[in-house]
């Protein structure tokens, strides 16, 4: 049976059987070492001249190799120990070595924090680039937040429901990414930009409390620290206001940190909470950073800014758009609402900030189908083109449906943020460049004439520029 390097420790005298990489190898004069590497840490293998062909087989290993070694776990002498490493005690004096797998020289140092190497290389080979250790790291600190944030909602009667990811175009801000049906052909599908409408007929079917771990997909130009695919805590909540949906997510969050990450200081409970107006008078910005010390990495300022504009004026498309998106309730709703008296309108809508980023946000939504139907419209849409994009929500609506509202944190510039790295990709397994491809499967690509013609679709040549 298999040992991992962390359990050896415990065996002094035992002849174990180790698995993993070579990660150093030291010839010293007649005797070899190598560093033995797992995913749980390192240790120390002692290959001695008294077996002369396993001595000759450890002398041709080079790192990253694959190998099996059998051996005896024995205390080091005083003054060999390695307080450094968690197996420092001990070492294994190899019996028998079987290499599992040679390999290449790795293109690029593995053992070091790799921000020095350009990314391209870093992306291209991934693979070896995630063999470092504050990437395992960050994987499994992502991995432990997400476990810790589904057992949290669980223990609140939150039930986890996949959405659709082929789904229909939701007009939440962005483009979509769409998908051609083979079966349909013309016809598209939309990834989703997010679970928005999925999570709201869900309130509708009765459901309650909802999350999701959710993929969100968003065909945005290319803009600073974005992904074309990311990862948010998509959560809904019937008969909720907007007090109850912040304060479930401040426990969520604090508890979280307390948790799994005790290192860190929030510098304000309760979280602070800004109007918008008062955000942008003050800071002159809608996510302020309101950490005390901002050269700390320990510190972490949480906040809510609430009551946003309804409506922003596109001046380039000429007409209204939602600020946050059309299923917002109106906090100040008149009797009336129009074009003339949008740009008085405020929202039930909050953004979740940290450290001066917006890491998520949500709002209450309008469940009355007829005012909903008049936001569409004051953002300029006719009535024909709401009742084919949003008629299933509308009618929806018509059959019961209970006040809700939701919100969504993002959980990779979450992540980010707690693992002190300087953007999302360090927190994220495969992640693309800037410009939205994957260097390692080499993604976007074309397809095969075969494909193409399957889905009736013909490429137009570009233009020679
Ligand atoms: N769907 C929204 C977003 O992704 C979040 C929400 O309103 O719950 O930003």
């Amino acid at each position: 049976m298999r040992t991992l390097t962390k359990d050896a420790i415990n065996k002094i005298g035992e002849t174990v059987s180790l698995m993993g990489w070579v990660n150093v190898r030291r010839d010293h004069g007649k005797l070899i070492f190598i560093d033995l590497r797992d995913r749980w840490g390192i240790v120390q293998i002692v290959f001695n001249p008294k077996n002369k062909e396993l001595l000759g087989l450890a002398d041709k290993l080079r790192p990253e190799w694959v190998v099996k070694i059998e051996g005896v776990v024995k205390e080091r002498p005083e003054g060999m120990k390695n307080a450094d490493i968690a197996t420092g005690n001990i070492e294994i004096e190899a019996i028998k070595l079987e290499i599992l797998a040679e390999a290449k020289t790795p293109l690029f140092d593995i053992a070091s924090d790799g921000y020095e190497i350009g990314e391209e290389s870093r992306l291209k080979y991934r693979y070896l680039d995630l063999r470092r250790p504050r990437l395992l790291k960050n994987l499994t600190m992502r991995d432990k937040t997400i476990a810790f944030i589904r057992d949290w909602l669980h223990k609140k009667d939150f039930i986890e429901i996949e959405t659709p990811i082929l789904t229909k175009s939701t007009p939440e801000g962005a483009r979509d990414y769409v998908v051609p049906s083979r079966l349909h052909a013309g016809k598209f599908y939309a990834l989703p930009q997010s679970p928005q409408q999925y999570k709201q007929l869900l309130m509708v079917a009765g459901v309650e409390r909802y999350f999701q771990i959710a993929r969100c997909f968003r065909d945005e130009d290319t803009r600073g620290d974005r992904q074309p695919e990311f990862t948010q805590l998509d959560i809904e909540m019937s008969f909720a206001e907007e007090e109850e949906i912040l304060n479930l997510t401040e426990n969520l969050f604090t508890d979280l940190v307390r948790n799994l990450f005790p290192e860190k200081r929030i510098t304000q409970s309760p979280f602070s909470k800004f109007t918008y107006k008062e955000t942008m008078e003050k800071y002159d910005t809608d996510k302020p950073d309101l950490r005390k010390d901002k050269n700390n990495p320990n510190e972490l300022a949480f906040a809510f800014i609430v009551d946003f504009p309804m409506f922003e004026w596109k001046a380039t498309e000429k007409r209204w758009d939602a600020v946050h998106h059309p299923f917002t309730k109106i906090k100040n709703f008149q009797e009336e609402i129009s074009e003339k008296n949008a740009e008085k309108l405020s929202a039930l809508q909050y953004d979740f900030v940290l450290n001066g980023y917006e890491i998520g946000g949500g709002s209450i939504r309008e469940h009355n189908p007829e005012i909903l139907e008049k936001v569409f419209e004051i953002m300029g849409n006719e009535k024909e083109d709401i009742r084919r994009q949003f008629g299933h929500l509308l009618e929806a609506f018509k059959y019961g449906v209970p006040p809700h509202g939701g919100i969504a944190p993002g959980i990779d510039r979450l992540l980010m943020i707690l693992q002190n790295e300087p953007n999302i990709r360090e927190v994220i397994a495969f992640p693309k460049t800037g410009d939205g491809r994957d260097l390692m499967m080499d993604s976007p690509s074309e397809l095969s004439v075969g494909q193409l013609k399957e889905l009736r679709i013909k490429i137009e040549k570009q233009k020679e520029k």
